[in-house]
């Protein structure tokens, strides 16, 4: 069986690396907010080039505690993808505010920054710019348009740690950065993770203390806040896992460039990198108007592929919204996500690639 991402597999060549880290953590008596977490921030922060990361719960709670710093609540509008995980989402409606949800470049599969400007009134205060799959979103369209009507851009880096645009970091270029280390991610944890990141030290210190019941230096809350921290045994793992992440995402592309170079030629949408991007391939999303049958088809063969995503948030009824978004309606019959991942054997992506062409010559006949 060949699984779309397979997290064990990554861990068992650390695996004696990772335990010294979790020893570490249970020998120091400190289980949280202690040095592997701010170790971690300082690390992370410097090799995303950026001032200032903090460590949180997860990736949804990286976003809520984002909005809620950056002002966004009750009243206010955001305007956001829905082809996107359902996170994204979830976070704005934690917030108070309202996803209005813009459609996709259907070539990137992230947000068209020209379909923002239209969604733009008074009550917007913000844009998520969902870096997908692994690449970036057009942070610079999203840029221009939040700089022109004095909204906060937050970019969602959960699929595009490691990613860069024009040579910078994704998760730099907005007011924040979002990341989550779920276990799948390109930085995966054993466990809930996230962080925020940003350059501004009012923002960092404020995101302090909301991820914190909303305490300053002398524990009293000066403000709401949540509790949403970074435990010290994700954040030691963690630190190995920064270690490895270059390699990790260098892995990633050069099982993507097998792909597309042995999947060329045949009736299927390769995914094309944006230019000045660097792609770190999150996931490898090929489309298909015969998606349905292929996937089924690889199933039958023990290759699990997955589907990101088969709903698109504004058709879920927690998130319903009556608006057309018609590329993305088109995208989620049509996308398939095939199987990728540090330790996925050139032997094992042989096998889905030769699948892939029996399937489409067997379609000829
Ligand atoms: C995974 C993910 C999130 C949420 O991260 P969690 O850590 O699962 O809360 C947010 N946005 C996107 C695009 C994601 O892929």
């Amino acid at each position: 069986m060949i699984p779309c991402a397979f997290p064990k597999k990554q861990y068992l060549p650390i695996e004696a690396e990772v335990l010294a880290a979790i020893r570490r953590v249970l020998d120091s008596g400190t289980y949280i907010l202690g040095a592997e977490v701010a170790a971690f921030e300082s690390e992370f922060a410097a090799y995303l080039g950026c001032e200032f990361a903090v460590g949180c719960g997860s990736g949804t709670d990286a976003l809520v505690l984002a909005l809620r710093t950056l002002g966004v609540g009750a009243g206010d509008e955001v305007i956001v993808p829905s082809h996107t995980a359902t996170a994204t989402i979830a976070a704005v409606a934690i917030s108070g505010a309202k996803p209005v949800y813009v459609d996709i470049d259907p070539r990137y599969y992230t947000l068209d920054s020209k379909k923002i400007q239209a969604l733009c009134n008074a009550k917007t205060k913000a844009i998520i710019a969902v870096h997908l799959y692994g690449q970036a979103a057009d942070i610079e369209g999203a840029l221009a348009v939040a700089r022109s009507h004095g909204l906060r851009l937050i970019e969602d880096c959960a699929q595009a740690t490691g990613a860069t645009w024009r040579g910078c970091k994704l998760g730099t270029i907005g007011d924040v950065g979002c990341f989550s280390f779920f276990p799948t991610k390109n930085m995966g944890g054993y466990g809930d993770a996230g962080a925020i990141v940003c350059r501004d030290a009012n923002l960092a210190a404020r995101l302090r203390r909301l991820r914190q019941y909303g305490w300053d230096e002398n524990r009293i809350s000066t403000e709401p806040g949540i509790n949403s921290r970074l435990d010290e045994m994700q954040a030691a793992i963690l630190r190995v896992k920064l270690s490895y992440l270059d390699a990790d995402n260098d892995s990633r592309r050069v099982q993507a460039d097998r792909y597309t170079r042995e999947l060329a030629g045949l009736p299927l949408i390769l995914p094309t990198t944006r230019a000045n991007a660097e792609h770190t391939y999150h996931l490898y999303v090929v489309r298909t108007s015969c998606r349905d049958e292929l996937n089924y088809f690889l199933k039958q063969n023990d290759v699990l592929c997955g589907i990101h995503y088969a709903v698109p948030v504004h058709k879920m009824p927690a998130f319903s919204s009556s608006v057309a978004l018609p590329e993305t309606e088109d995208a989620v019959m049509e996308i398939l996500s095939l199987p990728l991942f540090p330790g996925l054997t050139e032997g094992e992506q042989n096998q889905v690639i030769s699948l892939i062409r029996h399937f489409f010559a067997g379609r000829k006949n």
